[in-house]
């Protein structure tokens, strides 16, 4: 029958544990790609994707396979590995009933790994274990196993062992994906009802989404309405994804596939909504769907104000294809008119400013991020504050709450000391810590977000060289002493430097910040005083005494082409320059606050 003959499955590992080497392997074994075709790691088809080696947005390929004299189809369903998307993953999972559980075999499981095998197994998906990178010396199989063995009590000769490299181990795992990965449950006559998983958005065909059909059948030109945005639809065109769309009449119950209707925004097209036919609707949508909301936001800013409306045409456009990334127009008295925009998290915001520069060659300023914040006035009413230089002076305030998340820390037991002293700095309160074997354990902390969003990350892997990875879910608001620390330049107040602090770090902050500042911005031809401010107290304070010298006397008098040249350079930096007050500051001041350690 023809679902027996459907597996769809997904990939849960690590950043660089080797999922897109190993699925490569695949898609050349099952030739769904040729030898030739293949270039690296055809999956992560973005350019800043590949660069980055991680999957942006997830994907699915379709590949056919014998088995036993007979032809299955193996919908692979590709999930991304960063914290910033985990709702993406969520849905991926739900799409499918197995999952490869990949593990670099000299690295061991990550916190990373372990959150998606929850939600993998909250979801009954098989679970195949697959030990990657055996090719390499110092690979340490018994030590992994036993991990693996301990997290999902499977035997240790259920591990394949593979190397993505020498392409040990693919056609096992394709085996494997068949034999044990069951095959997909649901009625091809009842209505129609798909989980929306993912979707892409392509500039000549309008938003490409992708689905599971759990139950029913889908033709193409039917009628057909998205449950949640509630909006209808011609399918124009459906079919299956091989390495590009292939076309189809008809889908049915357990097959995963593309539908083309003429939408032009991602917007339309939500994560997790559910695909039904106007006419006989399914009677209820798919399980578990949730509005996607920003968790970081800041400021982004054109250096050139006269850029403003080219920005706002390439937000609108880097919208069209990601519809995670919200902003509304904002000024600021240092930075003029730019957007206050909403992130999924730290790497979601780095990926949309470098996309800004590179795909529309944007010169922008971002200012510190900053979480939102609940302000509960004095009055009785709750205020959301997205922006520090937002938040109602203290007089008018009750109390601030801010959002919380639960973090899970995986480190080798030899940097666990260090771990907890950055996170007891950064407010945190240990929950839990558990031992996963003698040399790995499992930290559990409650931490504001508003401290992760800085340095965090970066600051765990640097005392753990690496060996260590977070994972974390947003768990509520809380209550905390909050205060606004201002930034004054010269007497004047820059609103784009305002920050939101505990008040017990409040001083030093202000005191580091004041000597980063100082660093950062060049000397003018008059002294520059750097200011912190909490309220109307002054906290913290240096000076960047004026130039002396003109910097063209280094040219020792007459090579005017030289002369020339300097000039042009400082020009040039200049443009990453702004004017504030009469006080001009580069750019990368605006996020001192991320580089001080
Ligand atoms: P992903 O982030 O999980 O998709 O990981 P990639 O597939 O991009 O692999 C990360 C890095 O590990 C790349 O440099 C790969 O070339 C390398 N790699 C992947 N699999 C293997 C393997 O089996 N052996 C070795 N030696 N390197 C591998
Ligand atoms: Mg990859």
């Amino acid at each position: 029958d023809y679902m027996n003959r459907i597996r769809n499955f997904c990939i849960i590992a690590h950043i660089d544990h080797g999922k897109s080497t190993l699925a490569d392997r695949m898609l050349v074994r099952t030739k769904t790609i040729g030898d030739r075709e293949m270039r690296d790691q055809v999956l992560d088809n973005m350019e800043l994707e590949q660069e980055r080696g991680i999957t942006i947005k997830s994907h699915a390929i379709q590949m056919d396979h014998v088995y036993n004299g007979e032809e299955y189809k193996l919908n692979l369903i590709d999930t991304p590995g960063h914290v910033d998307f985990s709702y993406e993953v969520s849905r991926s999972i739900k799409a499918c009933e197995g999952a490869l559980l990949i593990i670099d075999a000299t690295q061991g499981i990550q916190a990373q790994t372990i959150s998606n095998l929850y939600l993998a197994i909250e979801h009954d998906l098989e679970i195949i274990p697959v030990l990657n990178k055996m090719d390499l010396p110092n690979a340490i199989p018994e030590v992994v196993e036993d991990q693996i063995i301990d997290l999902i009590g499977c035997k240790r000769e259920d591990i394949i062992h593979a190397s993505g490299k020498t392409g040990m181990g693919a056609e096992t795992i394709l085996e494997r994906i068949i034999e044990k990965v069951p095959p997909p449950k649901g009625d091809p006559n009842a209505p129609l009802q798909a989980l929306i998983f993912d979707s892409v958005y392509n500039s000549f065909r309008g938003v490409i989404a992708y689905f599971k059909i759990i139950n029913g059948q889908l033709r193409t030109k039917d009628l057909v309405k998205f449950v949640n945005t509630d909006k209808e639809y011609n399918a124009d065109e459906i079919g299956v994804l091989k390495l590009g769309l292939n076309p189809r009449d008809m889908l049915s119950a357990g097959d995963v596939g593309y539908i083309i209707s003429g939408i032009k925004t991602a917007k339309e097209v939500k994560v997790g909504d559910t695909i039904t036919h106007v006419e006989n609707p399914c009677p209820k949508a798919v399980s578990g769907y949730e509005e996607v909301k920003p968790m970081v936001y800041a400021g982004i800013y054109p250096v050139d104000a006269d850029d403003y409306e080219d920005l706002r045409a390439a937000m609108d456009k880097l919208q069209l294809n990601d519809a995670s990334l919200t902003f509304e127009p904002e000024a600021s008295a240092a930075l003029g008119f730019g957007f206050r925009c909403g992130f999924l998290g730290l790497l979601h915001m780095e990926i949309i400013q470098e996309r800004l520069e590179r795909e529309f060659d944007m010169n922008v300023i971002t200012t510190v991020p900053n979480v939102s914040y609940m302000a509960h006035l004095t009055d009785g009413s709750t205020l959301k504050v997205y922006n520090p230089s937002g938040m109602p002076p203290s007089t008018s305030l009750d109390n601030i709450e801010e959002p919380f998340i639960r973090a899970s820390i995986i480190t080798a037991a030899d940097y666990i000391g260090p771990i907890m002293n950055l996170c007891l700095d950064k407010r945190g309160e240990l929950v839990n810590q558990n031992y996963l074997t003698s040399e790995r354990a499992e930290l559990i902390f409650n931490l504001p977000l508003g401290e992760i969003v800085f340095d965090f990350y970066d600051k765990l892997k640097s005392i753990s060289r690496g060996y260590a990875s977070l994972d974390y879910y947003v768990s509520g608001y809380k209550e905390a002493k909050l205060v606004r620390l201002d930034i004054l330049l010269n007497g004047e107040m820059v609103d784009a430097l305002s920050t939101l602090i505990h008040f017990d770090n409040a001083y030093p902050f202000g005191r580091r910040m004041c000597e980063k500042l100082k660093e950062l911005i060049p000397r003018q031809q008059f002294d520059i005083a750097i200011q912190a401010a909490v309220g109307s107290k002054i906290i913290a304070r240096e000076t960047v005494k004026a130039m002396r010298k003109d910097v063209t006397a280094k040219c020792y008098g007459g090579d005017i082409t030289r002369k020339r040249k300097l000039l042009e350079k400082q020009k040039k930096g200049k443009k990453r320059m702004k004017q504030v007050g009469n006080v001009e500051v580069p750019q990368n001041a605006f996020l001192a606050v991320l580089k001080m350690d």
